[in-house]
């Protein structure tokens, strides 16, 4: 059985220039305080299969874009994932292909670096602050040389950017330093809004 994704929707957004088809696939291995898509992260919601998705991302003569998001892409089964951009690509090989993750999995990455055409990977705290990270995600013992080593993958591909919501927790030399780590990096960085999630559980 292939991928099972919970929902699509059509951005001109997610990827600059590009109309894409967002694809949300369930589950997560972080529990981020307000969380936008928490409810893909629990698995509340139903599912569709990727024949759908793929249907939509190749027929569509608008969408020139496909993002895996979530959730979080990388928890599921990375031979599925292969296997899924590289049905879409052999339908239509010039849609363009990101994967945005949480960067917790980069040897996922790895597995799926040669047929995408680039990520977006969360920079969620300075990589420097274990403790404020692992209060960020609400996930206790990280080891955030998986992210830096997921940002490395990325850089430099296409469609790969790096993403920080401006959390209020975030102090300006916080976000200096991520600032300065990423003006060392190829692909561009975006700090983003941060909106408040009140509904999502993992606040506490
Ligand atoms: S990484 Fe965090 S924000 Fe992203 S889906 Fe998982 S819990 Fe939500």
């Amino acid at each position: 059985m292939g991928l099972r994704f919970v929902s699509y929707t059509i951005s001109s957004k997610d990827v600059p220039g590009r109309w894409s088809l967002i694809a949300f696939l369930p589950g997560c291995n972080f529990r981020c305080r307000h969380c936008h898509n928490w409810r893909l992260v629990t698995g509340e919601k139903g599912y569709i299969f990727e024949r759908e998705v793929l249907q939509e991302a190749t027929q569509n003569p608008v969408i020139d874009a496909l993002v895996l998001s979530g959730g979080e892409p990388t928890v599921h089964n990375p031979d599925k994932l292969r296997a899924f951009v590289e049905r879409v690509k052999s339908r239509n090989s010039q849609l363009k292909v990101r994967i945005d993750t949480n960067g917790y999995n980069p040897q996922v990455m790895e597995r799926l670096l040669d047929v995408v055409d680039g990520f977006a990977v969360d920079i969620k705290s300075p990589l420097s602050k274990r403790d404020l990270y692992e209060y960020t995600t609400g996930t206790k013992g990280l080891d955030l040389e998986r992210i830096r080593e997921s940002v490395s993958i990325a850089n430099g591909l296409p469609l790969t950017i790096y993403r920080t919501p401006r959390y209020p927790w975030l102090s300006e030399e916080d976000v200096e330093e991520i600032r300065d780590f990423t003006d060392s990096l190829s692909s561009p960085w975006f700090l983003n809004e941060f909106v408040k999630v009140p509904s999502c559980p993992f606040n506490t």
